[in-house]
């Protein structure tokens, strides 16, 4: 047990829906027992509280939740940095070659010890990860997430067209896989499973519906995949899935929207999709940089909002262009500021949407996402600016993001840096 103090800011309510949802304490603490949040508040009344326990006086620093991305994909972790194409070629020439890889056990596990590091480095604690095609390095992601103490919702990627031979199973091949990564790891070691076919381009009705069973013999299980991206990507499910009214009717088909399900982008939505997204519960893992990279297009928040849709932050690391949810944030809030609806989204919201909501889209949000006492301890420490309003203390966190990887600055031939 012991008192850390510090500023203290969360989210353990809705901004979109409540004012004064983010709570913050200059000079704060937070208690914890066990790896549990004991309590969270001023400093003054959490000492005279538990007047025995030891402080660690972190004062001139902010605590914040430990950020939950809902869409990083884990093979792609070496292939940050792809500019210049647009979703399908992107694939084709960046991902695809690079996830085939994944075959090798081992390097599947040097790329995993690779992408936990990158999480924990970055503040990330919980994440939905979009796995890899091979049974093998899922059971090195879960491995090494697991003994990392990370909170991992993860599942093998199944997929029976349209992608080169080496990442293609047949669907009963792929149930018997996940089957037997679901006995291992659902529910073992902060790990949780979620079935993942990667987009509906690239699977036919038969994978579709096993993945459906799956979801209907596991009612505890997670569902993820992709919709509206591209349209061009738009374009090969209408022909692909004629009798299909729009991209999510070919999932509805299968019985694959609920409440557990998060859908990656919805870019290019209809209205009558928001309307069903809604309805089901589902939510939508919203991942800005990506969508720019890859020239996607801008996400109608505002329009997800009016429809009472919910979305969450993801990375979607290694289209988008970092593990840092901080600077995802960042990126969020640059384009909604000009987007065809434009929002002017709060510091708290940015917050919100990188920490709560993420956990509770994953079904975690009595677990993670805010310092709510009964919570995981999950948090981290950052240098910050005092002083000043919690939103504005806060804003500029966003804004400034990670210190700079310059090491040395020379200038008229001296180190002026370093
Ligand atoms: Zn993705």
């Amino acid at each position: 047990m012991e008192i850390l103090r510090a500023a203290v800011l969360h989210t353990p309510r809705n901004p979109f829906l409540e004012d004064n949802a983010l709570e913050c304490y200059v000079d704060g603490a937070l208690a914890v027992e066990s790896g549990v949040i004991a309590a969270a508040g001023d400093f003054a009344g959490i000492r005279a509280r538990y007047p025995e326990w030891p402080v660690r006086d972190r004062r001139g620093s902010v605590l914040l939740p430990g950020l939950v991305d809902t869409h990083v994909h884990f093979p792609q972790t070496r292939i940050i940095g792809g500019l210049g194409l647009s979703l399908l070629d992107w694939l084709n020439q960046h991902a695809l070659p690079e996830e085939a890889f994944f075959a090798e056990a081992n390097y599947a596990r040097i790329v995993a010890h690779h992408f936990v590091q990158e999480l924990v480095r970055h503040g990330t604690t919980t994440a939905l990860v979009f796995g890899a095609h091979f049974p093998a390095a899922m059971d090195a992601l879960f491995e090494t997430a697991a003994l990392a103490g990370l909170r991992i919702v993860s599942g093998l990627v199944v997929s029976d067209r349209l992608l080169p031979d080496a990442l293609l199973q047949s669907p009963e091949k792929a149930y018997a896989a996940n089957k037997s990564l679901i006995a291992r790891w659902h529910g073992t070691s902060g790990m949780r499973y979620a079935v993942t076919p990667r987009f509906a381009l690239s699977c036919s009705e038969g994978m579709l519906e096993m993945c459906g069973a799956l979801l209907a013999e596991h009612p505890d299980v997670l569902f993820q995949t992709h919709i509206n991206e591209n349209r061009q990507e738009l374009a090969g499910v209408r022909s692909a899935f004629p009798w299909a009214a729009d991209y999510l009717a070919v999932y509805d088909r299968f019985q694959l929207t609920g409440s557990r399900s998060v859908f990656a982008h919805n870019v290019h939505a209809s209205q009558e999709e928001l309307h069903r997204l809604s309805a089901a519960g589902a939510t939508v893992a919203h991942c800005p940089s990506s969508n720019a990279a890859l020239g996607s297009g801008i996400f109608p928040m505002a329009r997800h909002l009016a429809a009472n849709v919910r979305f969450a932050l993801g990375t979607d690391v290694g289209a988008g262009t970092g593990f840092g949810m901080l600077k995802e944030a960042l990126q969020c809030y640059l384009l909604q500021r000009v987007a065809p609806e434009p929002l002017v989204l709060s510091p708290a919201q940015l917050l919100y949407l990188a920490t709560r909501a993420g956990a509770e889209a994953l079904g975690l949000a009595g677990e993670a996402g805010d310092f709510t006492p009964g919570k995981s301890a999950d948090y981290i420490v950052r240098k910050a600016p005092l002083g000043e309003s919690p939103e504005k203390m806060l804003g500029a966190l966003i804004t400034s993001g990670d210190a700079p990887a310059i090491e040395e600055v020379w200038a008229r031939g001296r180190k002026v840096f370093g």
